[in-house]
């Protein structure tokens, strides 16, 4: 398949009836040549759910003062890592809010530093935000090699109309940016079938993954909190539109693993809320990751960033046993004990030397 255009990617993201059953159907023999029939496991640990942010469709949001906050001590992310380590999960993901302050950028350095003392060939992602150079480079230093930003969209005004004006595209743009020259493998991602997107849009957002040359995307369906700005209008809306937002959301994936061939591409947790296989579906569609949440019980229903998140109240190893499920289920093969590296990051370090 040669260079796909913009235009091409919206037919694609069109597509019904059988045309989305072939879409599906490619996107599994692309991820199967370019990738391998391997999914890779990442336990996420999330950290923490304050944020200095406001975005319009966040659950965490600053503004919700609905949600109790926690700070997840790093004797409890410790003990999650230990778990991780114990079921051969050799890649981890460290989430949280974005905070910004002194104190909270040595904790995740700290953090880094203690987890790769247990173990060193553990893989680290971090995923905390927006950051200055500085921090980018210390977390790097640390031991950390993977971070995600997801950008939500690569449309300027349709960031502005989903954020507050105080929350800057081009700063976040600029991170992104950043955190691929600190020499991160780098990952992004968009929020799929939100209020005023367009099919335009989201083939914009791929372009934009193909010419910024990302390694790792992890994108999700648009889902509703109520407890948000958002959620106060458009309720109704999203009632009507679950279906499409998902069906949509799996396009999305399969027309990204067409397009950009070799990267890791997530199966997000954000796809069981609106079709209860909704991970099979994503690692069908050409995903090759998927991550089980391994934060302690008593805190993960407080990271509610959309309503109806699966696996709220899952213990961590039941959290695993449902991705290990939904892998087989999927026709796919678990990998445990590898970190799976993006297969384009390492082509493209290759091709440096
Ligand atoms: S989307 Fe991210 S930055 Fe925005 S409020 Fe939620 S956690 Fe904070």
């Amino acid at each position: 398949m040669g260079k796909i255009s913009q235009k091409e990617i919206e037919e694609y993201l069109g597509f019904k009836g059988e045309d989305f059953d072939f879409l599906v159907e490619t996107a599994g023999k692309v991820r199967d040549k370019e990738v391998g029939n391997k999914v890779y496991l990442r336990g996420i640990v999330e950290i923490t759910n304050k944020c200095i942010k406001n975005c319009y469709y966040c659950g965490i949001r600053k503004g919700n003062i609905g949600i109790s906050r926690y700070f997840l001590e790093e004797k409890d992310a410790i003990d999650c890592v230990r778990f991780a380590v114990s079921q051969n999960l050799t890649s981890i993901v460290l989430q949280g809010g974005e905070l910004k302050d002194k104190d909270f950028v040595f904790y995740v350095e700290k953090l880094v530093k203690r987890i790769k003392e247990i173990n060193p060939s553990i893989a680290i992602t971090l995923s905390f935000g927006e950051q200055d150079f500085e921090t980018y480079k210390r977390w790097y230093d640390a031991g950390a090699e993977r971070y995600l930003l997801r950008i939500e969209t690569s449309d300027k005004k349709l960031y502005e109309k989903w954020h507050p004006e105080s929350h800057s595209f081009e700063q976040r743009m600029k991170c992104l940016e950043m955190i691929k020259k600190v020499g991160y493998q780098t990952g992004t991602g968009v929020l799929i079938g939100a209020p005023m997107q367009t099919i335009s849009h989201l083939a914009s957002d791929i372009v934009f993954f193909k010419e910024f040359d990302i390694d790792m995307l992890g994108m999700g369906p648009y889902v509703i909190h109520p407890q948000t700005p958002f959620g106060k209008i458009y309720g109704d809306w999203f009632e009507k539109n679950r279906k499409n937002i998902f069906d949509l959301a799996i396009k999305m994936i399969a027309a990204a693993r067409i397009v950009l061939k070799d990267v890791n591409i997530a199966s997000t947790t954000a796809l069981d809320s609106l079709n209860p296989e909704g991970r099979v579906y994503g690692l069908k569609a050409g995903a090759n990751v998927i991550m089980p949440d391994i934060t302690p019980m008593a805190y993960k229903r407080n990271y509610l960033l959309y309503k109806d998140k699966a696996g709220l109240y899952s213990s961590s190893a039941e959290s695993l046993f449902s991705v290990l499920e939904i892998v087989k289920k999927s026709g796919l093969v678990a990998s445990l004990g590898e970190v799976g590296t993006s297969p384009h990051f390492l082509k493209k370090r290759k091709n440096r030397f």
